[in-house]
């Protein structure tokens, strides 16, 4: 996959060198490029933004820069991704959809956003990443990229882990745990030290149901349940 993000801090995207993404990118799987959104601005203050039409706080980002920079990279197999509080919230589901793209091109917005036209003209898709306000899409752009990045094959070292996750199969995954069996008296619940791989499997998708009916009643989709889900919820 190739993945442009434009942005007036470039600067931010430095841990995309890090870890399994930079790993990623240095084996090939993942190519990505920042660019400065000003170098597309044409006079001495370099400006990238203007006042509001109809008033109001706030500055906006001008459509001249933003058009030379997508014209030049964006074509017919790009999606367009422009962060904004306002646009569709940002799921695995989506993570999933956008990791089967070849080229990305990511618009980091500023100030009050950018003027509306320059999204409308490139059919731009608008992401959320929460029910908040960030200063840039920079923060959101780093999130999306990691959450796409790590679907597409090959680049988390055992794909398994991506099987059993949170919001794979609807749910949250179950609590994890790793050695030593006893930690301030804190202890590993037996079932998952007796090796019965049925009963752990089990038990997993029991912690699984039983957390996100607590935390998060919303995802779970009694349709999606088999009648032993039903009676776990229930017990
Ligand atoms: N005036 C805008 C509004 O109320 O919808 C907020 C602009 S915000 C200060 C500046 C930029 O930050 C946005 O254009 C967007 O790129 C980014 N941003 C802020 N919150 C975001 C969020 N929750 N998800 C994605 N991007 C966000």
């Amino acid at each position: 996959m190739k993945i442009d993000i434009l942005s007036i801090f470039p600067e931010y995207f430095s841990p995309l060198d890090l870890s399994l993404i930079g790993r990623a990118r240095s084996a090939g799987l993942l190519r990505v490029d920042v660019h400065d959104l000003r170098r597309w601005t044409h006079d001495v203050h370099r400006t990238v933004d203007d006042t509001p039409y109809g008033g109001g706080p706030g500055m906006v980002m001008r459509p001249e820069p933003w058009g030379e920079a997508l014209d030049s990279l964006v074509s017919d197999d790009s999606v367009l991704v422009v962060p904004s509080p306002a646009g569709e919230p940002f799921t695995q589901a989506v993570a999933g959809e956008l990791a089967r793209a070849s080229h990305m091109v990511f618009a980091c917005g500023r100030y009050e956003g950018i003027d509306q036209r320059v999204i409308d003209h490139f059919s731009g898709r608008e992401i959320s990443l929460g029910d908040y306000v960030l200063f840039g899409g920079e923060v959101a752009v780093l999130a999306i990229v990691e959450a796409v990045a790590r679907l597409i094959p090959g680049v988390l070292g055992n794909a398994d882990s991506l099987v059993e996750e949170s919001h794979t199969d609807g749910l949250l995954e179950a609590p994890v745990y790793t050695k030593p069996a006893s930690w301030r008296a804190h202890e590993v619940p037996e079932i998952l030290r007796s090796g019965d791989h049925g009963r752990i499997a089990r038990w997993r998708r029991d912690r699984s149901l039983e957390r996100t009916a607590r935390r998060r009643p919303d995802l779970l989709d009694p349709d999606a349940l088999s009648p032993r889900d039903l009676a776990a919820l229930t017990e």
